[in-house]
């Protein structure tokens, strides 16, 4: 989750640091029973919706609206006060209260997105479902902590995390934290690795020198960023310098990953029984696999825009719906790439250094010619590389015309590729929907 605030002229932006945490056994105990409780506390709410839901409509009444988050809080200090073992202790008082509180919190936000998109008229299969009961093995631990119920305090062996009920964690601190932080998600994967993400709030980044460059990108399939930019001097580079070749870490990982498939699907049994312990290590293993692809395209992509970033002031990118690739033959490759996660990173980047991204509508920009700017009258195949223009027989790599266009159709190429300045409006395409610009701070 990322968000930015503006303050007067000082800006700042709420980031999220995550890092690992090595809680010991007694901890580990201990952060499964605070979430025991949340789950239970869900679980309660989740009942309690129901049950209000079903008398509201005995009685007639269409709308449920009244369980919002004030009543359900409610709930749960009633919860909290009655809530019983069989030795009479009130047991959910022995948990935090404000993990129990965000709990609510969260229940009740989901529930209110669930109520509004079918009130929206949007579609079942599209819209956000009612919270639903959590069972113990098909969720994760989460547990969230306002500063009310967090601390972070200098022990021998470095700073440490203390959560509400005195739960002390070691922090793996891979990097610094660059402020104080407001908030704490504590988490498990399906590992069993512990993670705390905390937001802070961190002052913008000191602006980047100006460079006087532009650059122009076009994603693809076999190279994942084809990218021409052009200088100060108007000159136009069409090398691969910034391109992006496609990493294909999921190619990679794709024949283990398949052995361990194989291996589950002999070792699955019905739903109700217990899964094997064999099972259960090859889930793991293979959640592990898919876990570190994850990363890698992660990294891959955050090195790529930090760098495109840096060197230009001007970015123009075409406005990629990743629908169109996932229906094409490619779609396995195309979905190996991520995309949409690499366009994540720059616009993330782009909007953290102040510079300029325009998302250019893609129509029209494979067809065509960057020189004349004459469209090309037949379809041009995935697998064709090289753009032929018919008009004025000019002949460039294909994504490098559509990354020229890109940069023509943002407004950043005022004397037009090689001197030439067709306009895109003198081009009749019909209605085209504006380029977007990711606002800046
Ligand atoms: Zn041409």
């Amino acid at each position: 989750m990322r968000i930015c605030f503006m303050y007067g002229i000082l800006s700042f932006m709420k980031v999220r640091y995550t890092y690992r945490l090595r809680p010991s056994k007694t901890a580990r105990r201990r952060l499964m029973r605070e979430w025991g409780m949340c789950r239970y506390v869900w679980n309660r709410m989740v009942e309690e919706s129901k049950r209000r839901h079903e008398l509201n409509r005995d009685e007639g009444r269409l709308h449920d609206e009244e369980f919002g988050d004030k009543t359900a809080q409610r709930y749960l200090t009633i919860l909290r006060n009655l809530t019983c073992d069989e030795h009479g202790d009130r047991w959910l008082r022995e948990g935090s209260v404000v993990a129990q509180q965000q709990t609510v919190r969260d229940f009740s936000k989901a529930r209110k997105k669930a109520l509004l998109d079918r009130k929206n008229g949007i579609a079942p299969g599209k819209r956000a479902g009612l919270p639903r009961f959590k069972s113990k093995r098909d969720s994760t631990a989460t547990l969230n902590y306002t500063t009310r119920g967090f601390s972070l305090y200098d022990d021998d062996g470095g700073t440490r995390l203390r959560l509400a009920g005195g739960i002390g964690i070691p922090v793996v601190w891979s990097r610094p934290l660059p402020g104080k932080p407001s908030s704490v998600r504590v988490s498990q994967d399906t590992d069993g690795h512990w993670y705390a993400s905390f937001v802070v709030d961190k002052p913008a980044e000191t602006p980047l020198p100006e460079t006087g460059r532009a650059i122009g990108i076009d994603p693809g399939v076999s190279t994942l960023m084809t990218c021409a930019t052009i200088d100060a001097n108007s000159t136009i580079d069409e090398t691969d310098a910034y391109d992006l070749p496609h990493p294909e870490y999921g190619k990679k990982a794709q024949r283990e990953l398949a052995r361990l498939q194989r291996r589950m699907a002999k070792e699955r049994r019905p739903k109700r029984q217990k899964p094997s312990n064999r099972y259960l290590k090859n889930k793991r293993r293979a959640a592990e696999i898919q876990r570190r692809v994850q990363r890698q395209r992660q990294d891959t992509a955050n090195k790529w825009a930090r760098r495109i970033v840096r060197d230009h002031d001007n970015i123009a990118m075409e406005d990629f719906k990743p629908k169109f690739l996932a229906k094409t033959t490619m779609a396995r490759k195309a979905a190996d790439g991520a995309i949409a996660s690499v366009k994540h990173a720059l616009e993330w980047q782009a909007l953290k250094h102040s510079r300029t991204l325009r998302l250019v509508n893609p129509s029209d920009t494979t067809k065509r010619c960057a020189h004349c700017g004459a469209i090309a009258k037949h379809r041009i195949p995935l697998k064709e590389r090289t753009f032929r223009c018919d008009s004025c027989r000019m002949s460039r790599a294909r994504d490098k015309n559509s990354a020229l266009n890109m940069l023509c159709r943002a407004g950043f190429i005022p004397d037009g590729v090689d001197g030439v300045n067709p306009r895109w409006d003198a081009v009749p395409t019909g209605t085209r929907p504006a380029n977007r610009e990711i606002p800046r701070l």
